[in-house]
């Protein structure tokens, strides 16, 4: 009986080590593409270095503030939902343990057990752990491993705060007259590199979304670049 549930719990972590994954990916490459766009609409309207280093860190700690505090939001919901659940699933339990106790029998069964097996089971379970039992088999969840919510934030405002200082950079370092080139061809270097990372994390043809990731990259640095020169022809 324990070797099935090591296993799950094994599987578990790498589905949930592979989300964070993918969650730092995309992070990084809201990072890459934001400023980005900021940095090359700014310099399509000036030469000046301590504006475009202004405008490149202010754009990167809104982001990534703003990553994290809707990481935070969405993160804590979710965290109570889950909590509320299992506060009505251990109510469930002290209430009518034997309706419970068959409703995870059912479950079990439905999982492709056999009718006696399911039972045999559901009985084990409620006796190491109902609750934990219940939270599993029927709402998904591990009591024990809530997502922080302030982990999450941290996590989203690091990877957006690391995809950023690439064009931050690589905007402000070289002399003026190679900075366009050097980050438009940085950020979609790196874009490539994200395009396909999230491909491969999430299983998906690689080829499209490393064209799709750089596409819309391009799309976004060709219009700031656009907007920053016209306001500069325009004298604003
Ligand atoms: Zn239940």
């Amino acid at each position: 009986m324990t070797e099935p549930t090591h296993d799950e719990a094994h599987g578990g972590a790498l589905g949930e080590r592979l989300n964070w994954l993918r969650a730092a990916v995309l992070g990084a490459n809201d990072g890459i593409v934001s400023t980005a766009g900021l940095v090359v609409g700014v310099a399509g309207a000036t030469d000046d270095r301590s504006a475009l280093v202004t405008a490149g860190l202010a754009g990167l700690l809104a982001g990534s503030m703003s990553m994290a505090a809707g990481e935070y939001v969405s993160v804590s919901t979710q965290r109570d939902a889950e909590k509320a659940a299992l506060a009505v699933e251990k109510r469930e339990l002290q209430e009518r343990p034997e309706e419970e106790l068959a409703e995870l029998a059912e479950l079990l069964e439905r999982r492709g057990l056999s009718r006696g097996v399911a039972m045999e089971a559901a009985v084990q379970l409620t006796e190491r752990d109902a609750l934990k039992a219940h939270a599993r088999v029927e709402l998904g969840i591990d009591p024990d491993e809530l997502t922080n919510p302030w982990h999450a934030a941290w996590a989203s405002f690091l990877a957006f705060t690391a995809g950023a200082l690439l064009p931050l950079l690589a905007m402000v370092l070289p002399p003026a007259d190679r900075r366009l080139p050097v980050t438009v061809v940085s950020v979609l270097a790196a874009l490539a590199l994200t395009g396909w990372s999230s491909a491969r994390l999430g299983a998906a043809a690689p080829a499209r979304a490393v064209l799709r990731n750089v596409a819309g990259g391009a799309l976004a640095m060709g219009v700031t670049y656009a907007a920053g020169s016209l306001l500069d022809v325009a004298g604003v």
